[in-house]
């Protein structure tokens, strides 16, 4: 098991109980108080294989980890076991941000690998199962950290054009793919246009992002930056979706902007990049976004993102340099494009 990313633990002791398995949340909705108090609530809602982008697939499952543990506490449950987020058939635990409800009790929340959920509701068939659970994983209170930028000055004005990821990863594992892989990305785009000697005429600044995945500070953060010093962004791009095979770059701006980067596809198309249909960027960028300004995402195959993802098993072998540069040829290119015509 893994604990979940702001889970409190037991504080060093044992707690145990039996279990009871709900396969979704209207199967839960459904439980009295009386059937869940002093039970464990093991929520075995399987990642859904039969989207072909796997980001829906997470989306759709990520409401358990996320509210397990308080819903189970509102009915009195001890701990709740969430099936990990996973389009793999093994049984590595996946983390990964959970939230508590403000003024409920904050019980743990632990994930379990596939393979072992499966064997769990198979047995909750034939018997009574107890589980104990001791673990002293809590939230220690924070700490200042820091986003890192590095920026290259433009030749025509100051207004900026970011790409980024973010520095932080889960404990587990190495974050290679979530979101190594968008840092290496980005700080690329910056050494390509100094390699080439490309002279821009915007300021393009790399932003490695801090603490994205409890609660994107970083990103907050930066925005916050930004206003303040009314400083004019043209566009934000992230890589955080692994370092995948590029397939496209997802756009969220008004109409004609999309438009314009759209008649740019057969620059792309060499790359194998061609998709240009989503409407969504990255988690980091958000503020930026929020701010007015046009954002967008790099959109790599996703088919083994959700295989490794928050787990000990993102580590640095399992990204491919071609594909790594691949992406970053990408995001190099629409920032070319971006820099040079808006
Ligand atoms: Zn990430």
């Amino acid at each position: 098991m893994l604990s979940l990313g702001n889970s409190e633990g037991t504080s060093g002791k044992d707690v145990s109980g039996e279990i009871i398995i709900v396969k979704s949340m209207e199967e839960y909705d459904k439980l009295s108080t009386d059937q869940v108090k002093d039970k464990i609530v093991f929520f075995n809602y399987p990642f859904s294989q039969s989207f072909v982008e796997t980001f829906r697939g997470y989306s759709d499952a990520a409401k358990y980890r996320v509210t397990a543990a308080s819903l189970t506490a509102k009915k009195g449950g001890k701990f709740a076991i969430v099936r990990s987020l996973s389009s793999a058939f093994d049984d590595v635990p996946h983390t990964g941000g959970m939230r508590y409800e403000d003024k409920i009790l904050k019980i743990p929340a632990i994930a379990i690998g596939s393979t072992t959920a499966d064997e769990l509701e198979a047995l909750l068939k034939m018997q009574k199962v107890t589980a104990k659970l001791n673990s002293n994983c809590g939230m220690k209170g924070e700490k200042l950290s820091h986003s890192v930028i590095g920026e290259i000055t433009g030749k025509k004005d100051q207004s900026v054009i970011v790409v980024g990821g973010h520095l932080d990863s889960w404990d587990v594992g190495e974050g290679a793919h979530d979101d190594g892989a968008g840092i290496v990305q980005s700080i690329e785009v910056l050494r390509t246009f100094k390699k080439l000697g490309l002279k821009n005429n915007h300021i393009i600044r790399v932003v490695c992002f801090a603490n994205e995945e409890n609660g994107v500070k970083g990103g907050i953060q930066y925005g916050k930056t930004a206003k303040e010093k009314n400083e004019k962004h043209l566009f934000a791009i992230e890589s955080d979706a692994g370092g995948f095979a590029p397939r496209g770059i997802a756009l969220e701006m008004d109409e004609e902007k999309r438009k314009q980067i759209k008649s740019w596809t057969g620059l792309f198309l060499p790359y194998g990049v061609y998709n240009f249909e989503g409407k969504y960027s990255g988690t980091d960028i958000y503020p930026l976004h929020d701010m007015g300004v046009p954002t967008a995402e790099l959109v790599p195959d996703s088919q083994r993102y959700f295989d490794i993802h928050h787990t000990e098993e993102d580590t640095f072998e399992k990204v491919n340099r071609r594909e790594l540069l691949l992406g970053a040829t990408t995001m190099t290119q629409i920032i070319y494009m971006i820099d040079k015509n808006w």
